[in-house]
């Protein structure tokens, strides 16, 4: 028959005409899984991703979603930009400025319950916004929520409906910042129904545009939440996300280290400190992570020896994408964001060699706690 059918994991409608395009899948899979009477689909990209751990190639701002953003600049609506405190690199969607036309956007940084206490909100949210600011974006607020801990919630629920002025009310992300969590935590409280929306700690699974209807008419709508490619999430297998997707408040980690030393962030990243005094480093990424410390001279000798093993995830290391390596110095203190990871607080007037794989981006900013 012709009913369209939609991915259930980005929520494209499927098609097998472009394999270029979202929701791609060859015909004689739909067939075959038609004719096993199968009632959910993933298109290829999503099923490569689940089963295999590979990141197809498409391009970030695929047609699809394009056309989604595209559609709302001529539409008067409210747009809640969903990303996440912990990856905010990872999470952004590139050029959301230039689809939004002249609508308001709230911004919400989500998983605030995995910041350790002694991290201060507010630098967090100016952090944020001076993030969203080099982004092209100007939020008219943004909000530190946990959709988890439903905290915030209703100091959001409260902007929305400041914001709104009886538009519709889109809200938008990369996949696994918690969109569904947080659509989840807004249909109880506005609905009082529970768990309507798939969610998971694996990246891509958002079911295709969920309406929930407000008062006056207008209404709240998720969208398929974009894959971000620079997602360390990626390189990873199901079981081995939970190594750097917090769960739980981070407990920082400190190291002393007298250069030259070296960090390995599981087989993930690697962190010389080349030249500075001896310092304290305090790492903060998933309490599980194994940060290892080492000499820098036998680093290399390390890695091929551990990486795999003592240094995981990933349990296959091939697996990952060629690392390149980042040379810097500071001159004050700073959060070395690694994107996807964490951060790590290193100290003024000293000098790194980051490696990470090849995709994955890192930043520097004033330290958060
Ligand atoms: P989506 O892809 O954006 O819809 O993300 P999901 O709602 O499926 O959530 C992705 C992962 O993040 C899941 O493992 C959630 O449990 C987790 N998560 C969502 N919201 C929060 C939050 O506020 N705090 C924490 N710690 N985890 C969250």
């Amino acid at each position: 028959n012709n009913e369209a059918l939609y991915c259930i994991g980005c929520g494209a409608r499927l098609q097998s005409e472009d394999p270029q395009q979202a929701g791609y899948i060859p015909a004689a899979s739909l067939k075959k899984q038609l004719a096993d009477d199968q009632a959910a689909f993933y298109c290829q990209r999503c099923f490569r991703l689940r089963h295999y751990n590979e990141i197809a190639d498409i391009a970030i701002d695929d047609d699809e979603f394009t056309r989604l953003l595209n559609g709302l600049d001529h539409k008067k609506a409210l747009i809640v930009n969903v990303v996440d405190l912990f990856d905010f690199d990872g999470s952004v969607i590139p050029g959301l400025h230039r689809y939004v036309g002249d609508n308001p956007i709230l911004l919400v940084g989500n998983k605030a319950d995995l910041l350790p206490k002694s991290v201060h909100r507010s630098r967090v949210r100016n952090w944020l916004e001076q993030q969203a600011n080099q982004q092209g974006l100007h939020p008219v607020a943004t909000i530190l929520t946990s959709a988890k801990k439903n905290f915030q919630l209703d100091e959001l629920l409260a902007a929305i409906d400041k914001y709104r002025q009886h538009r519709d009310v889109y809200v938008v992300g990369t996949t696994n910042v918690g969109k569904s969590t947080l659509i989840n935590a807004i249909i109880k409280s506005t609905v009082g129904a529970s768990d309507l929306i798939t969610t998971s700690q694996f990246p891509g699974t958002t079911l295709d545009q969920i309406q929930i209807p407000l008062a006056d008419g207008q209404s709240i709508i998720d969208t398929p939440g974009i894959i971000n490619g620079t997602q360390m999430a990626h390189f990873l297998g199901k079981n081995e996300l939970r190594y750097i997707s917090p769960q739980t408040e981070i407990r920082p980690k400190v190291f002393q280290l007298t250069p030259p030393q070296t960090l390995f962030l599981g087989a993930l990243a690697r962190l010389d400190y080349l030249s500075g005094k001896r310092s304290s480093l305090v790492v903060y990424v998933e309490n599980q992570l194994l940060v290892h410390r080492t000499k820098t001279a036998t680093a290399d000798d390390f890695y091929q020896r551990h990486a795999g093993e003592l240094l995981t995830p990933p349990a296959d290391p091939k697996k990952l994408p060629e690392f390149r390596r980042h040379e810097f110095q500071t001159h004050q203190p700073q959060d070395l964001v690694i994107s996807g990871l964490g951060w790590i607080r290193i100290p003024a007037n000293s000098h790194y060699a980051l490696y990470l794989p090849a995709g994955v981006g890192y930043s520097l900013r004033a330290p958060i706690v």
